[in-house]
């Protein structure tokens, strides 16, 4: 695996859409961390990923172009994984790539026809480099399987690989088992007394808990469940 994947990546997307999940994978949740936000490392991971051809590490309102670029890819990941669409806020930023940079059409010394960022577009060049992988991805038909996970609190992008297409976590072992276990905790959850709240264990005949609301201590309120 290139140096720009995440080493903790289980389900990686082929190329060229691999580098599409790692760059919405600089943001890590279960961590808090993001690559896109000190300017050096930013730099470093841009570089190594082919994205970045300069020195000089990318300034603040460059960085924040990126940012935003990743969530709106992030949002298009989550509609793939059956979530709402990306609202229009989501995808301004990658419009501003769109309108910042022109891409260039080159004919290889093979005959090879490429569509690739003008090398002078820096620093939008790597950005229409993620988008131009986008596009070939939604016509080849593999786009639909590059997805968020369905951990709010994750997010995490994978590629689903799965025959069946349903792929919802970016690991049943931690994500999947978590969201269902909180599914569960949900369900389990003893009813709370309207008055004082506190939790009673549900029963079949209506009786008699010993309520402590202010004013009322030790009165016996009636509970139906
Ligand atoms: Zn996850």
């Amino acid at each position: 695996m290139p140096s720009w994947v995440p080493s903790e990546e289980t389900k990686p997307a082929p190329m060229p859409l691999l580098l599409v999940q790692s760059f919405v994978n600089t943001w890590d949740g279960d961590r808090g961390s993001d690559l896109l936000l000190d300017p050096a490392a930013a730099r470093d991971w841009l570089t190594q990923a082919g994205l970045w051809s300069t020195e000089s590490a990318p300034d603040p309102a460059e960085l924040h172009l990126a940012r935003g670029a990743r969530e709106g890819i992030r949002a298009m990941l989550v509609a793939n994984s059956g979530g709402p669409p990306p609202a229009p806020g989501d995808l301004q930023p990658l419009q501003a790539v769109v309108q910042a940079s022109r891409p260039a059409l080159q004919v290889g010394p093979g005959g090879q026809v490429t569509l690739g960022p003008d090398p002078a577009d820096q620093p939008g060049a790597g950005l229409l480099t993620l988008l131009l992988a986008i596009r070939d991805a939604q016509r080849d038909g593999t786009w639909p399987r590059l997805k968020a996970c369905g951990n709010p609190d994750c997010r995490w992008a994978f590629y689903d690989r799965s025959h069946s297409r349903a792929g919802a976590w970016c690991s049943m072992a931690t994500c999947g088992n978590r969201i269902k276990n909180r599914k569960l905790r949900q369900r389990h959850r003893l009813p709370e007394h309207v008055a004082c709240g506190r939790r009673v264990r549900p029963s079949a005949e209506p009786r008699m808990i010993r309520c402590s609301v202010a004013g009322r201590p030790g009165f016996g309120l009636r509970w139906h469940l």
